[in-house]
């Protein structure tokens, strides 16, 4: 039984009232993208009816409306994070942004021929190719800490590649392929201890757990906020403002400088030095509404309802004939990536949206992980706060027939 109302929950989601085949919608899909509650619609609206202008330059009343519910918007994300201060907040387009961004500033200032940085298995795509791109212009080498049969990362071996030239541990706080919830703190802690920074990528962990980035003390976290039910294009890196302001920027344009001569710019400090041009300033204040629907209803109640979604659905996914779920570390949320047997990916897709159900099938921009357990692609249900057991049962039902139409 959920602990808060799950009806009103579902009901403040307009799209899950969509029909899809003539059946209800049942959004299996939430590591791809999440659904918005109407108050995120509606506040996007608001701000375009009510508040719309460009922020932080004007004399008139709606650029000091536009400016308040921008800056507003900020606040929310560092409370989120429980961030020192919003100067730590740099608003961005997602996550792939925010790791592209420590990577052309942080990196190519501080990573060179020599250097070492550590990497997991599990990352996402964006959390390799922007590192790869700086390795070939630096010639710094990148490292990956491998992970066990279950999905999990291996402490030991990581212990082993952290060293003096390990200038920075970058890694996943959940996997989007798997759904293994990493060590953060331990890698973190060691990652210091040896001396490198550390990026988290919290794209899979923000909408599933509480972050606070002062205990878990990482120098920069990352996410999306279309991850957590805000709208697309807009995400945030939170790093520590010594660190930030030690960056050089990575794009110059406007809003982002104290003066500039044809010989010489001063930028001003963070986070305008890494908001170069007008942003995307609807959707941060529409990121801020739905930060703050969350936080109402509370992360650790949603992570705890979530985990016995999980434990759930995973005890019914392992009761059906041929299907191998990849990914088995006992520390998960949200995603049960599985291949049934007899059947392509593709075809499990199909026959679930058949019925209104709608999952990823894919290799999830994580091909590394996914060849590591010998596959290119799994099905990949992945849950939210707003799914139940009715959702699961569906899912798992339409397992069942595949099987059985296989064995008559
Ligand atoms: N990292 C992880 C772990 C992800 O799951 C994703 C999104 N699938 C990303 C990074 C990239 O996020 P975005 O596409 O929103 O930039």
């Amino acid at each position: 039984r959920p602990p808060f109302d799950i009806n009103r929950v579902k009901g403040d989601f307009p799209i899950l009232k969509e029909r899809v085949n003539g059946k209800s919608l049942v959004w299996l899909d939430n590591a791809a993208t999440t659904q918005k509650p109407k108050l995120v619609i509606d506040r996007i609206s608001e701000f375009y009816e009510h508040e719309n202008s460009n922020i932080h330059r004007a004399a008139h009343e709606l650029a000091a409306r536009a400016t308040d519910a921008f800056e507003g918007a900020r606040k929310k994300v560092q409370r989120f994070l429980n961030a020192g201060s919003p100067n730590e907040i740099i608003f961005v387009r997602g996550t792939t942004e925010g790791i592209n961004l420590v990577a052309q500033s942080w990196g190519d200032q501080n990573l060179n021929a020599g250097d070492e940085i550590i990497l997991s298995h599990l990352e996402h795509h964006a959390n390799i190719v922007p590192w790869q791109l700086l390795a070939e212009k630096k010639g710094f080498k990148i490292r990956v800490i491998p992970v066990d049969d279950d999905g999990q990362i291996r402490l030991d071996e990581y212990g082993k590649l952290l060293n003096s030239k390990t200038k920075l541990v970058s890694f996943t706080h959940v996997s989007n392929a798997l759904g293994t919830v990493t060590p953060a703190q331990t890698i973190i802690n060691m990652a210091h201890t040896a001396g490198a920074k550390v990026l988290l990528d919290g794209a899979q962990s923000v909408s599933h757990m509480r972050v606070d980035v002062q205990q878990l003390n990482p120098d920069f976290f990352v996410f999306s906020g279309h991850k957590i039910f805000g709208p697309t294009g807009i995400g945030a890196v939170y790093g520590k403002e010594e660190l930030l302001n030690q960056m050089q920027p990575w794009q110059g344009g406007g809003n982002m400088i104290k003066d500039v001569t044809f010989e010489h710019t001063e930028f001003h400090k963070a986070p305008g030095r890494f908001e170069a041009g007008t942003g995307n300033i609807a959707d941060a204040v529409g990121l801020g509404a739905a930060i703050d629907y969350v936080s109402r209803i509370g992360m650790e109640l949603i992570n705890q309802y979530e985990h016995a979604l999980l434990l759930y659905g995973t005890h019914l996914l392992r009761q059906v004939p041929g299907l191998r779920l990849i990914g088995t570390a006992p520390d998960k949320a949200s995603v049960m990536s599985f291949v049934l047997d007899g059947y392509t990916n593709d075809e499990v897709g199909q026959a679930l949206n058949k019925e209104g159900i709608a999952v990823r099938t894919g290799h999830h921009c994580a091909q590394p992980i996914l060849r590591r357990f010998g596959v290119e692609s799994t099905v990949r249900p992945s849950l939210a706060f707003y799914n139940t057991c009715a959702d699961v049962d569906a899912l798992v039902a339409v397992l069942h027939k595949l099987r059985s139409a296989k064995r008559r």
